[in-house]
């Protein structure tokens, strides 16, 4: 079964961008042609997804070793809490 993910976009506090799945942030690598996601949280998480740089989805993995981090948006600008 694919399920259909919707992806916010939105950047941190240095502006850097930021993809927010299910509750979950992910920063990019940017390769050639494609951007690698990967969650914020880092190793040991395996969660990851890659697009094109059209944010068409080529790949996914959601399964993460941790619960959802707190955030709120704001104008567009993610804050982490705590
Ligand atoms: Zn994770």
């Amino acid at each position: 079964m694919h399920r259909v993910n919707v992806v916010t976009m939105v950047m941190n506090k240095l502006g850097k961008k930021l993809a927010i799945i299910d509750g979950y942030t992910y920063y990019p690598t940017e390769k050639t042609t494609l951007i690698s996601w990967r969650c914020t949280r880092g190793f040991p998480c395996k969660a990851r997804f890659t697009t094109d740089f059209t944010m068409g989805l080529r790949y996914g993995f959601y399964e993460h070793n941790h619960r959802p981090p707190k955030f709120f948006i704001q104008d567009g600008i993610c804050h982490k809490l705590g």
